[in-house]
């Protein structure tokens, strides 16, 4: 193998041959907005499936699968007859459908001494709460303190927004690594900053509130794509390289998650581009895959472990050596590989070391379920994330997600090239070191069912 020249190619088609910008306006502005289970999201596997051919990667399928999803329709926050100032209103993601009028009462930051002061007055009362923590307690996320209201017996939460200038995200309100989610168990709706400032200032005098949310939960089918570039040495394994294609509600994702989409697209191009001019193929196979329904509980990546690497599957696959995750890539440049289970961690950085570009191999130190290596780690199966931004280096015109502002805009051009040269560059290395090789998984479903038992619930500060 000669690195050095296969090295300068990769890099050099990441950026000379990249199509990126096809790419998103493709994605993010003539299909926009890919909720799992749309149209739109269909669209967008079809189109993924279709560049994979073009780019000449060995096989590129679309993969069904049944998503438990829902509709949301209109939703309103609207005061008094004599007030008719308009209030903004955004439902919380899986917010159940409720019509309510009852009185508002401000509850802080919804924290114990906070809810417990309120007393009964919090019974059947619409009860407006900050997202952000109260300053100097132990953080505790917001879902925490959603079953706090929903246990005083709250009729309904109005979430009031951190971000400012009217910006609002979508949020759920069900933690997802809780073993047993609190999902239906009480309606919330954001507000924005601003207007829940007004609410604030008004809710000393218990006003009538009228909080009306319609929604309904529906089964449909939503896609999944997965192409491969078959192994020269050791075809029958596969490392997988993959990032959810959906959205949520109103978002063309310029950021989350079409940087990741396309980062598997032009990595999986410039691979394919190295066999077909340089002769030369990975190791061991390499599946590129785009998930759907990442946004609903990764429902997506779900449904492909099950399908492809469970026991009860109907062809079960031998697993994957290593998932790699690819989201919200423009929050920062890529400055290494953060694995979910420590025992590949020597291994790891070895091989970033051959790259010769300061790549860091670091390990999460709790189970983390906030995107679609999730479910592949809850199969025991090796998974990591890139690490981009966190301690340190976020980019600030990134910070967007889950809301309408995260547009095209926000996919970082230059950078996303920068990703496609490297991860191809490594998973070409990592592919060819023989599977035997590999430092063994000494992990078992059951070990990984205990941590995720042990952190369920907990804050992680390197999170938020
Ligand atoms: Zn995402």
């Amino acid at each position: 193998m000669n690195w050095h020249e296969i090295d300068r190619f990769l890099m050099g088609e990441a950026w000379s041959g990249s199509l990126i910008k096809q790419h998103l306006t493709k994605l993010a502005d003539v299909i926009g907005p890919r909720w799992g289970g749309s149209p739109e999201d269909r669209c967008a596997a079809a189109y993924i499936r279709d560049q994979m051919e073009i780019a000449g990667v060995d096989s590129a399928d679309v993969e069904p699968f049944q998503l438990d999803s829902w509709n949301h329709g209109d939703v309103s926050i609207t005061l008094p007859d004599d007030n008719n100032r308009s209030i903004a209103a955004l439902p919380f993601l899986r917010c159940k459908p409720i019509d309510v009028t009852t009185p508002l009462i401000d509850a802080g930051h919804a924290s114990p001494h906070e809810v417990e002061a309120l007393g009964a007055r919090i019974k059947g009362s619409i009860v407006l709460s900050s997202i952000s923590p109260e300053p100097f307690t132990s953080a505790e996320p917001f879902t925490a303190r959603i079953v706090r209201l929903a246990k005083a017996g709250a009729a309904c939460v109005i979430a009031i927004e951190p971000k400012t200038g009217g910006r609002m995200e979508y949020a759920n309100s069900d933690e997802w690594l809780n073993i047993r989610p609190q999902k239906d168990a009480i309606a919330v709706v954001k507000t924005s900053s601003e207007d829940g400032a007004y609410l604030r200032r008004i809710a000393s005098g218990s006003p009538q509130v009228h909080v009306s949310v319609q929604s309904e939960y529906i089964d449909t089918e939503a896609h999944n794509t997965v192409a491969e570039i078959k192994g020269s040495t050791h075809p029958e394994r596969h490392l997988i390289l993959a990032g959810h294609h959906d959205t949520v509600l109103n978002t063309p994702g310029g950021n989350d998650n079409t940087s990741g989409t396309i980062g598997v697209m032009e990595t999986a191009r410039v691979m394919a581009a190295l066999v077909k001019e340089m002769g030369v193929r990975p190791g061991m196979s390499i599946r590129f895959a785009t998930w759907s329904g990442e946004e609903q509980h990764l429902q997506g990546a779900k449904a492909y472990v099950a399908r492809h690497y469970s026991e009860a599957a109907a062809n079960q696959e031998v697993k994957p050596l290593l998932n790699i995750n690819l989201d919200e890539l423009s929050t920062g440049h890529m400055k290494g590989i953060v694995l979910a289970f420590p025992h590949l961690r020597k291994f790891m950085q070895s091989q970033l070391d051959t790259m010769n570009d300061g790549l860091k191999c670091h390990v999460l130190a709790h189970m983390d379920a906030h995107s679609d290596h999730f479910p592949f780690v809850e199969q025991a199966i090796d998974a990591s994330i890139t690490w981009r931004w966190r301690f340190w280096a976020r980019h600030e015109d990134a910070n967007f997600h889950h809301e309408t502002a995260d547009a095209a805009n926000k996919l970082n051009v230059r950078e996303l090239k920068e990703y496609a040269g490297q991860l191809a560059r490594l998973l070409l290395r990592l592919s060819y070191v023989s599977p035997d090789d590999w430092p063994t998984n000494p992990l078992t479903i059951s070990d990984v069912n205990q941590m995720i038992e042990r952190d369920a619930g907990g804050h992680h500060p390197a999170f938020h």
